[in-house]
């Protein structure tokens, strides 16, 4: 996640190589929550149990936290959009493998690395058997795979114990992670931070999120006092290139909501992101020798261009807006004189202005048609993902349930809209509401990136605070 000013970063679109978007993180317009009353009302629930649940939540193993994010960060899981296979990189298989073994180690119940490389366990509830029927199970997601956008081969992570604030040198290349471009480092003094040596990503995107989940299911073996209904754990992979609903099975997930811890910071609860569709714009001319093409031939290529040149340019562009903002993005162009072709993204967080867009963009076309003679368009839309809280509109308590969680810690929470797409949106429209969570996760995609491990450790009281307000909703 890339944080700046108040804006916080995120998230890789979902979406795929063909249809020319990238995958990199967009920036996100983030917002302090007012307190509605049914937060205050959720505040109430877990006092009764606050003594003892802080005694044991707030006691997180650190060291074995830090020891598994060093762990996993070390395999090279790079996602490779090149490739056919699933999941595209064979280190993710290594990595699925040692979470598969470690999940068994521990304890929990139907692990499995399936024939996709997906990893799956279940954490049972601490209910007694009659009202473990009844509670909700919760789902914990987070992606083995890293971006392809920096190399994540021989990763070597520094550990920087009780940052004391400032600039921070990495150990080659000159790389510097300075404060004036990351200020979200001065949140982060006397944290323990985790960077690269300047060759590589870290990989805490998403790694981090592995890590902290690893840690919960360990921490609530350990600590059965703790209540919760059931819990599922599921390790996907080619997130990065979005791939990573692919093989998302919702009936195995059996789950009734489901929360990534993918984000950037602390305290972020992601729960909007773009509604999504592509549009191709095919030019029709027609081609004779240019030497007799006067009122005999028409352009399609000259069509097409004017048809990009006709667009608004001051808005409705990626270059023009930010924060809540949507756009029509030509990405591009190929032709010739008979025939042209162009590709269009369209993107909104609501998703009746993608019709508008649409319109704009036939309008536009059949303006040009009757200034050109011979001239045709034709316009295929096409469907891409949508705004993950059209989705979780039936279901408000999933987000409201850790924003609470957020407040019962103590925290400030923020809510986050993503301009670009996650695997959690996908799972939101298959009917699993997934919103996404912070997890400590800075200057993704970068060899500039680092984690902060206090912040995973926050990670981890939220998700065990999540579940705490979950099962006591369900036993109502
Ligand atoms: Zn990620």
């Amino acid at each position: 996640m890339i944080a700046f000013f108040a804006l916080v970063a995120v998230w890789d679109d979902m979406h795929n190589i063909a249809t020319g978007d990238s995958f990199r993180s967009r920036a996100i317009a983030a917002r302090a929550l007012s307190q509605p009353p049914l937060l205050h009302q959720l505040l109430s629930y877990s006092t009764e149990v606050e003594g003892y649940r802080m005694s044991n939540s707030s006691h997180i193993n650190r060291q074995r936290l830090l020891e598994r994010f060093l762990r996993y960060v070390q395999v090279e899981t790079t996602a490779n959009p090149d490739s056919e296979e699933y999941p595209s990189s064979p280190g993710q298989w290594t990595l699925g493998k040692i979470l598969y073994e470690e999940l068994r180690a521990m304890g929990l119940e139907e692990v499995e690395h399936d024939a996709h490389g997906l990893v799956w366990a279940t954490l049972p509830s601490t209910a007694g058997d009659g009202a473990s029927n009844t509670l909700p199970t919760i789902l914990f997601n987070a992606h083995v795979d890293t971006s392809p956008d920096a190399s994540g081969a021989n990763v070597r992570p520094a550990v920087l114990e009780r940052y004391p604030g400032g600039d921070i040198p990495l150990e080659k290349n000159g790389k510097v992670i300075d404060v004036a471009s990351c200020p979200a480092l001065n949140q982060l003094i006397g944290h323990t931070l985790i960077t690269t040596d300047g060759t590589t990503l870290l990989g805490g995107d998403d790694k981090a999120g592995v890590a902290a989940i690893m840690e919960l299911a360990e921490h609530l073996l350990e600590h059965p006092n703790l209540p919760h209904g059931p819990v599922r754990i599921l390790f996907t992979c080619d997130e990065e290139i979005g791939r990573g609903a692919l093989h998302m099975d919702l009936a195995k997930a059996g789950a009734a909501a489901g929360y990534t811890l993918d984000g950037g910071g602390q305290a972020e609860v992601e729960n909007e992101n773009f509604s999504a569709d592509q549009m191709t714009v095919r030019a029709y001319g027609n081609n004779i020798h240019p030497s007799i093409g006067k009122g005999r031939m028409v352009n399609a290529l000259r069509g097409l261009s004017k048809l990009i040149a006709a667009l608004p340019t001051e808005a409705l562009t990626p270059e023009s807006t930010e924060g809540r903002d949507g756009f029509i993005h030509p990405y591009s162009l190929s032709g010739a004189v008979d025939y042209a072709e162009a590709k269009f993204l369209l993107r909104d967080f609501v998703t009746e202005r993608l019709d508008d867009q649409a319109l704009l963009l036939q309008a536009t076309a059949d303006s040009l048609v009757q200034e050109t003679p011979g001239l045709r368009f034709e316009l295929v839309r096409q469907r891409q993902y949508r705004n993950m809280a059209d989705a979780q509109r039936s279901a408000p308590h999933v987000v409201d349930f850790s924003i609470a969680a957020y407040k019962n810690l103590g925290l400030t929470p923020h809510l986050g809209a993503i301009r670009g797409g996650t695997d959690g949106a996908v799972f939101s429209e298959m009917g699993l509401p997934t919103p996404n969570l912070s997890v400590g996760q800075h200057n993704i995609h970068s060899v500039l990136e680092f984690a902060s491990l206090d912040q995973m450790v926050l990670a981890i009281q939220h998700a065990i605070e999540v579940l705490n307000i979950w099962q006591q909703q369900g036993r109502s």
